[in-house]
């Protein structure tokens, strides 16, 4: 396991429009798996490449259903609304209130650089739209309504003794 870097809102690398990825080389593999082992480390849902300083167009996703690795997604269709908490991996102990679809669906490559659609709803849906900015340089604060938030120290609590099952 190996686990990377996450860099911080501030960091230039975040504000970075990523290069689309056309070969999946060992390296990219290497990439991809380091990207999920930082994810599950922070307990975070979603990861894109450029947190940690990869200006590449790769997230990785588990909204618990398993792994999805998405090479240069792109989001075809949208619909509904849902309004909830978000935070980011580069954002640590921060949430705010954000409005994203309630559906999407997407089309990617995965590392076999097949074209794969999903669709998701729900979380699924909010982290697609949340992921796929970052590979735009955009970060979730730009959407928040109202004001971005401490989250709870409990709640973080929580969340470590999970980790450690
Ligand atoms: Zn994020």
């Amino acid at each position: 396991m190996a686990t990377r870097e996450i860099r911080i809102m501030g960091d230039e690398v975040l504000k970075k429009v990523c290069r689309p990825v056309k070969e999946v080389t060992p390296h990219t593999k290497q990439l991809i798996e380091d990207m999920l082992d930082t994810m599950y480390q922070a307990n975070g849902v979603g990861l894109a490449a450029p947190q940690v300083g990869v200006i590449r167009r790769i997230v990785v996703i588990d909204v618990g259903e398993g792994p999805l690795v998405m090479i240069n997604p792109e989001i075809l269709e949208t619909d509904g609304s849902q309004t909830g908490e978000e935070g980011c991996l580069s954002l640590p102990g921060k949430a705010g209130q954000v409005t994203r679809p309630n559906y999407v669906k997407a089309r990617f490559y995965n590392e076999e650089m097949e074209l794969c659609e999903v669709e998701g709803e729900g979380l699924l849906a909010r982290a697609i739209c949340h992921e796929t900015d970052h590979l735009d340089g955009h970060m979730y604060v730009e959407k928040v309504e109202g004001e971005i938030h401490d989250v709870h120290y409990e709640e973080a609590e929580e969340n470590e003794e999970e980790e450690e099952e």
